[in-house]
């Protein structure tokens, strides 16, 4: 087993670090106070590569291993968890989901927009009534001649806002997960609005949104997941499938940058307990301040590790769905209890925003809440351990 990284894997994150303690770092805060990161960042994170790590060159990405997927992410969670969604959902879910599921003329229309960032998408499966329980959603797609009508709502969209394309997932069926279909809206199809959800506890640079389809009519070439060769009719049916694969890869993507959150409180409290002087001796020289680098220390290098598995497994095309589960649950515990020690490092500095460490607390804290909550996750390892499934 070799854990080192490639020359090229090892330039990319050491150029994507550069771009960010450049374009990022020192702007972080303002964006957050603000509730809105500078738009004007995208262009040159695409040109970068984020937004098309691990889609192929043929359809206008950098192709790129998963390896190199994660030293991304985690390098986007290092400087600012708010930048690191936008590419997780807009590349990850969406894009991902594209070339796992779609059509050719589906991967030509919308990846080599989406791997210049061109085109940002959302993905929604959230809905005012259901979240984990995501297989009784309710937004319903009726077929009406070679058109799909979808009418629903959406809640908690990240990139909902400012996305030009949005996976959704709707009802074309009966009941349960069988019954929902995915499809790929132009979020300027007449029907289709989005209001910001405001006031988040963090990651408040991102756009978080509510969406509204009314009567938003789209040709049934939008599905994805069809053709009608699958298990419904007309290619309906593949909706679930769609989502939680995608999932999969997303939960990847959130631990990656869970761990560059636990990194960037470890080297915030390093720097400020090496700095900081009580009782004449910088109070890094304290034992119980020791005790705290050394978790934060730990939680980096166990979280890497689970991460750097799924990378390996999906650069293998091995399932990853249970490696995925454990990664992201144990890096976003991990990452709310690295901002909460960085915090302690800091005495009262940590709890005001002179410094990073009360920002990684508030982005942290959702971490263990969205692409599956830290339940969810336990729940999809229990069932694998002991062949019982919960769920049902
Ligand atoms: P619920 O499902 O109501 O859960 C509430 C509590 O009950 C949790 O503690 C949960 O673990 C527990 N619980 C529920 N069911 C079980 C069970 N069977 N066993 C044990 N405990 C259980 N969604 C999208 O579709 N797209 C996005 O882009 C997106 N971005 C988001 C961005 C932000 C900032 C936030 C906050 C959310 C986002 N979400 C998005 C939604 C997110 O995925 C959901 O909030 C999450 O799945 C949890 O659903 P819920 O909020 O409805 O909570």
């Amino acid at each position: 087993m070799d854990l080192s990284l490639t020359a090229e894997q090892e330039a990319f994150r050491d150029a994507a670090r550069a771009f960010l303690e450049k374009e990022a770092v020192p702007h972080r805060q303002e964006w957050d106070d603000r509730e809105s990161i500078d738009l004007g960042i995208i262009p040159g994170m695409a040109e970068l590569g984020f937004f098309g790590l691990t889609i192929p060159e043929e359809y206008g990405g950098l192709g790129g291993d998963y390896v190199t997927y994660v030293l991304g992410m985690e390098e986007l969670g290092r400087a600012d968890s708010a930048l690191r969604g936008i590419v997780s959902v807009s590349n990850g879910l969406v894009g991902k989901s594209i070339l796992g599921w779609g059509t050719e003329e589906q991967k030509r229309e919308w990846l080599p927009r989406i791997a210049t960032a061109e085109v940002l998408g959302c993905f929604g499966l959230t809905e005012p009534g259901v979240g984990s329980d995501a297989g009784n959603l309710r937004t319903r797609a009726v077929r009406d001649g070679d058109d799909y009508v979808i009418d629903g709502q959406k809640l908690f969209i990240t990139n909902g806002t400012w996305a030009q394309v949005a996976l959704i997932f709707a009802r074309t069926g009966g009941e349960g997960p069988r019954g929902i279909s995915a499809f790929l809206v132009p979020t300027d199809t007449p029907g289709f609005t989005a209001r910001e959800v405001t006031g988040k506890l963090g990651l408040r640079g991102q756009a978080t949104a509510e969406l509204f389809l009314d009567g938003v009519r789209v040709p049934a070439s939008a599905m994805l997941g069809g053709p009608a060769d699958q298990d419904g009719p007309n290619g309906e049916g593949q909706g679930f499938k769609v989502a939680m694969s995608s999932l999969d890869k997303g939960r990847v993507s959130v631990a990656a940058g869970c761990v560059g959150l636990v990194q960037a409180c470890l080297e915030t409290s390093v720097a400020y307990a090496t700095s900081r002087t009580q009782f004449d001796r910088p109070i890094a020289a304290f034992q119980l301040v020791q005790d705290m680098i050394a978790d934060l220390s730990l939680d980096a290098d166990a979280a890497r590790l689970l991460v750097w598995r799924c990378a390996d497994l999906l650069d293998r095309g091995e399932p990853v769905g249970l490696a995925a589960s454990k990664a992201k649950l144990y890096a976003s515990e991990a990452a709310v209890r690295a901002a909460n020690l960085c915090i302690q490092v800091h005495g009262g500095s940590g709890y005001v925003s002179d410094y990073p460490a009360a920002k990684f607390l508030r982005d942290a804290r959702v971490m263990t809440l969205y692409e599956g909550t830290s339940q969810i996750q336990k729940l999809i390892i229990g069932r694998a351990e002991t062949g019982i499934n919960a769920f049902t």
